[in-house]
Order: structure tokens, then C-alpha cells, then sequence
């Protein structure tokens, strides 16, 4: 008796299409093999990504550095979709790739497996949206990008915030020195120009008391002319001899 395959094809409410679970599945399955040739760098690079909807996706299976099984000429591994919550895994046996089930799979259930998509350079928004994810689960992370270069990616932009925002505040932290500075200066300036005006009046009036005091001795001088003094003098004198 033949075994019923574990698997089906069909249009997936997640993209394109996807696989499916035939019957119930236990856990640690190998439900399906990725197959297709096995091709180097070179030729890789050649198929790339190809675009569908805005969306890119790519059906090549990196077994090691330079090598990737070509999906685009294998079986129906290559139409299962990534979720991030996923309920298969790959494993990867020798040069051969299998899907297997982490948990007990319910039949009708679309297979889905971490992609752990690998995109060089810095992950932008763009390139977030260009491999975005709709697998529906709670823990969704908007993207089949591996969630460990997110993280990365995500601690160096929490880097550049800091950064940034640490500039900012050692700028602002200068221009309110600055201004602190300057309000300073001008203050002291204000001091010693009321200091300064503050003695020209002070000089003024000195100036004023002494011109007074000039005039008071001159009219003293006026009232108390030195020989009528004399005269009192003699005549007092004059009268102790007479006693
Ligand atoms: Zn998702």
C-alpha cells in the first residue's frame, strides 16, 4: 500500500501559493524535501530575486557558502510560504534539505517555515516592505527578514538615535552656555556703565558741594572783615588797665 503524501498545493491566503497539510502531521515530520539542482554562487547571482507585486521573493536554498539548491526547477518545497510563528523547520542532511514539522500539524493547516531571510546591507523600510510578511500570526514581525539582523540592525539604529540625539544635546547645551555667557557680559557692560554714570553724578554734585562751600567762605570772608575784631580787642585791653 502507498503512503498518502503528507502535503497539497494550493492558493495560500498568505501569498501565491502554499502548502497544506493533507492529514494530521505529529511532530518531527520530514513532510517534504526541497529539491531542485544544486547550483554555485555564480549562477545563483545570475537567477537573483525576482519580483511579484512590489514583493520580492526569491526560490533559491543556501546549503552552505557558495552553494543553493535552485527551487525554480524542484518540487513543491518551494511553495511553502514563511510565517513567523511557523509549525515547520528545515533541516538540512548532507547536501539535502527536508521540511519537518516542531509541533503536531491539524490537517488542512498551511505549512509555513522561518525563512531566516538573509539580505545584505542595511535594512531600510524599503527593503522591510519589499520582503514583507502577511503570515497573519500574533507574532508577525512584518517581515521574512531574519529576526536576528533586525535585531542588529535595530540595536545599531538605537546606537545612531543615541548618537544623534547626545549631539543635539551637547549643541544646545553650547548655545545655552553661549547665550549665558553673552547675557553675562552684557550685565557686567550695564554694571560698569551705571558705575560709570554713577560717579560723573557723583562727581557732578562733589563738584556742586564745592562750589558751595567756595561761596560760603567768601561770604564769611564778606561778613567778617579782620579790622572791626582788632578794634574790640584794644578796647577791652584798654579797660583791664584802667582797673
Ligand atoms: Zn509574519
Amino acid at each position: 500500500m502507498k503512503t498518502q503524501p503528507y502535503h497539497s498545493v494550493r492558493t495560500s491566503k498568505i501569498h501565491g501559493r502554499g502548502v497544506f497539510a493533507r492529514r494530521p502531521i505529529r511532530k518531527g515530520i520530514r513532510i517534504i524535501e526541497y529539491t531542485g539542482p544544486i547550483i554555485n554562487e555564480k549562477e545563483a547571482n545570475k537567477i537573483g530575486v525576482s519580483t511579484e507585486n512590489g514583493h520580492s521573493h526569491t526560490m533559491l536554498f543556501q546549503i552552505d557558502k557558495k552553494r543553493c539548491i535552485n527551487g525554480n526547477e524542484g518540487g513543491d518545497a518551494r511553495y511553502l510560504n514563511h510565517g513567523c510563528d511557523p509549525n515547520c523547520e528545515t533541516e538540512q542532511d548532507g547536501d539535502k534539505i527536508f521540511i519537518k514539522s516542531i509541533r503536531a500539524i491539524k490537517k488542512g493547516e498551511e505549512l509555513v517555515y522561518d525563512y531566516h531571510l538573509q539580505v545584505p546591507g542595511k535594512i531600510t523600510d524599503k527593503v522591510r516592505k519589499e520582503y514583507a510578511c502577511f503570515c497573519g500570526s500574533s507574532k508577525c514581525r512584518g517581515t521574512q527578514i531574519d529576526a536576528e539582523i533586525l535585531a542588529k540592525q535595530a540595536k545599531k539604529d538605537d546606537k545612531k538615535k543615541k548618537k544623534d540625539l547626545a549631539k543635539k544635546l551637547a549643541e544646545l547645551k553650547k548655545a545655552e552656555k553661549k547665550k549665558l555667557a553673552d547675557l553675562k557680559k552684557t550685565e557686567k557692560e550695564k554694571a560698569a556703565a551705571d558705575k560709570a554714570g554713577k560717579k560723573k553724578k557723583k562727581d557732578k554734585k562733589k563738584d556742586r558741594i564745592k562750589k558751595k562751600d567756595d561761596s560760603l567762605t567768601l561770604m564769611v570772608d564778606k561778613k567778617k572783615p579782620a579790622g572791626k575784631d582788632k578794634k574790640k580787642d584794644e578796647k577791652k585791653k584798654n579797660k583791664k588797665r584802667k582797673k
